[in-house]
């Protein structure tokens, strides 16, 4: 009777299991192959990948704002001083990535948040060049536990919790409380934003104060716009020991 080789009860195996198991594109719904899913550690087909991710502009390194090629300065960091050191973003805030961040906001948009948290973190993981420090903790931006309620969740957290689990460092989801119920940012002009998120944020437990104080921290957003809640929150975690501040956001729109 012949043998079967290790790479054929491989490839045997992972048939049956798209068979029993089939794995689907998050987005449109293609159906995937669990080989190719698990190489890109992704449920995202490689069209969405490409609509998700094609930029036409560049993406300027501190703040992550897309302008065009031929503009050489960043007009968002010359009108304002970050205290964040820089932003990985996953492209603009338009079209397809616009409808899957608006997506990912309702519980059944939670798939989908894992895939973007994949993609951002392999975007950082390939990035982060020997010139930056090495990422120590991640803190997904909170929101207020009236709003965590009504969405049930917070896609920021899954985003913050994979983005953790690919750099293999610890998300720190419950050390940071927010202390009021703001208004939406997204409704206010940029000076009322910054107005807004004024002293929003307060630690939990200050017993844990050894896993942040120190360290770089990777602040995690679904989309920044002014940067006026990215910049409040780095203000505080630097006032409140942490050594720096870096952020990913899975869009960046303009303010
Ligand atoms: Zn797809
Ligand atoms: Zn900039």
């Amino acid at each position: 009777m012949p043998i079967m080789s290790n790479s054929k009860i491989c490839n045997a195996t992972s048939c049956l299991t798209d068979l029993i198991f089939p794995r689907f594109c998050t987005l449109c719904f293609t159906p995937l192959s669990d080989k190719v899913a698990a190489k890109r550690d992704c449920d995202l087909c490689e069209g969405c990948i490409q609509a998700l991710t094609v930029t036409a502009g560049f993406s300027c390194r501190r703040c992550g704002f897309f302008r065009p090629l031929e503009h050489l300065g960043c007009h968002m960091c010359e009108m304002r001083h970050y205290h964040f050191e820089r932003n990985w973003v996953l492209g603009e805030y338009v079209n397809h990535l616009k409808r899957a961040v608006l997506a990912i906001k309702s519980s059944s948009g939670r798939p989908l948040a894992n895939a973007l948290g994949s993609l951002l973190s392999q975007k950082i993981d390939s990035d982060i060049d020997s010139c930056d420090a090495p990422v120590d903790v991640v803190i997904p931006v909170p929101t207020h536990w009236k709003r965590r309620l009504v969405r049930r969740g917070s896609s920021v957290d899954i985003i913050a919790q994979q983005i953790a689990s690919t750099l293999n460092v610890r998300c720190l989801d419950r050390l940071i409380k927010v202390t009021r119920v703001a208004c939406k940012q997204g409704t206010l002009d940029a000076a009322s934003r910054r107005i807004n998120v004024r002293d929003l944020f307060a630690i939990r437990q200050r017993k844990y104060a050894q896993d942040y104080c120190g360290k770089s921290v990777l602040l995690v957003d679904d989309i920044m716009t002014s940067g006026a809640t990215l910049n409040e929150l780095s203000l505080f975690l630097l006032r409140n020991g942490v050594r720096q501040v870096r952020c990913a956001t899975v869009a960046r729109g303009a303010a």
